[in-house]
């Protein structure tokens, strides 16, 4: 099968179409054709080197994809050959097929094309997870999300508005804070206009908010210790702005009982994976099909174009999701 392989570590340009031997199958496994994948920061990350996929998993890029089932494993029976399906993986979306255990796939809801499809499973897994594992929302509480735009903020947004809370996020463009607006934030805020922990208070009346979700680390820490509530939890979900936190008051933690809660879905096990698969979508699918909840797709590209969609995604300068179709 063709996929895209990583020359060497480095720039967008060494991604490059290979030939490869396709996965193997095996029992309770389903190979599926894959029709569209999308980009995660962690592809970024694992084609410079820094981010090894876990051990015995694809050396090929690729956390999700979309595509129809085309050859069943002994004992498989979740589905049959001709469904469309779309999954989390632990890597290998990057090509065309990829073997996957029948219970991590979910029937794609009707009406969500391939490239939608392919754009949903990372994003909205993560948002589910951490909201309603990690952070216990209860409905009428308040959340911070920062990058508010990105695939993850826009998955949280609609998942907080659709639970019955209220969501303060941040953005750094004002394409992207009208977006989220229109996605339901109750509140935007501009992060280059400085500290953001006044603007929580008077979202808040002063309480703080119950949850913040964080992708950028040290340069939030503070004024995310500052802007939660009591017994409010700060859940850790990426570092882009850097991991090395100093000059921080851990005094927070004791005056307000507060829980920082660090995240990540690609090491968890498959059994927890399924478990959060099988939980979401029949929590998501019926809201997906009436077009309740929706995935973002800032834009397509064509896997020959993998390396500009690479260096599209380096630029922050996506709304949602990038997606890249597999051609045949
Ligand atoms: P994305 O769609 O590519 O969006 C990222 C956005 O973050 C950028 O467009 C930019 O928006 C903002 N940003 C980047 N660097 C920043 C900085 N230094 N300071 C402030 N804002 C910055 O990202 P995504 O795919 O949703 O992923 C978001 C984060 O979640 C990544 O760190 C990713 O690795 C992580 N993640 C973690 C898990 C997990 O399980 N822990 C799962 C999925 C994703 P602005 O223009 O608004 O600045």
């Amino acid at each position: 099968m063709r996929a895209i392989g990583i020359k060497e570590p480095g720039e967008p340009s060494v991604l490059t179409m290979v030939t490869c031997d396709p996965p193997l199958l095996r029992p309770h496994h389903v190979r599926v054709a894959v029709h569209a994948t999308a980009l995660n920061r962690a592809d970024l990350l694992q084609r410079r080197g820094l981010y090894p996929p876990p051990p015995g998993e694809s050396e090929i890029l690729g956390l999700e994809m979309s595509g129809v089932v085309c050859e069943l494993g002994e004992g498989v029976t979740a589905v049959t050959v001709g469904d469309e399906v779309c999954a989390l993986l632990p890597g290998g979306g990057y090509a065309e097929e990829v073997v996957v255990h029948e219970d991590m796939l979910a029937h794609i809801p009707s009406g969500l094309t391939f490239e939608e499809a392919a754009a949903l499973p990372e994003v909205f897994l993560t948002a589910y997870s951490n909201l309603v594992w990690l952070g216990q929302f209860q409905p009428g509480q308040s959340i911070l999300i920062h990058a508010g735009a990105s695939g993850v903020g826009t998955a949280a947004i609609q998942l907080v508005k659709q639970m019955n809370g209220n969501c303060m996020i941040t953005a750094g463009s004002s394409q992207k804070r009208s977006f989220c607006k229109e996605l339901g934030a109750d509140r935007v805020f501009n992060y280059h206009d400085g500290s953001f922990v006044e603007a929580v208070q008077t979202f808040t009346n002063g309480h703080g908010v119950d949850i913040i979700f964080d992708f950028i680390g040290e340069p939030y820490f503070s004024q995310n210790l500052a802007s939660l509530s009591f017994d409010g939890k700060l859940i850790l979900i990426g570092t882009m702005g850097g991991s090395i936190a100093q000059n921080v008051d851990l005094g927070y933690l004791l005056r307000k009982r507060l829980q920082i809660l660090g995240t990540a879905l690609r090491s968890r096990s498959q059994e927890q994976k399924i478990a959060l698969t099988r939980s979401f979508f029949s929590y998501a699918t019926p809201l997906f099909e009436r077009g309740v909840l929706r995935p973002i797709v800032d834009r397509v590209f064509d896997w020959r174009d993998a390396a500009a969609a690479h260096a599209y995604m380096e630029t922050n300068q996506n709304i949602g999701k990038i997606v890249l179709t597999i051609g045949r």
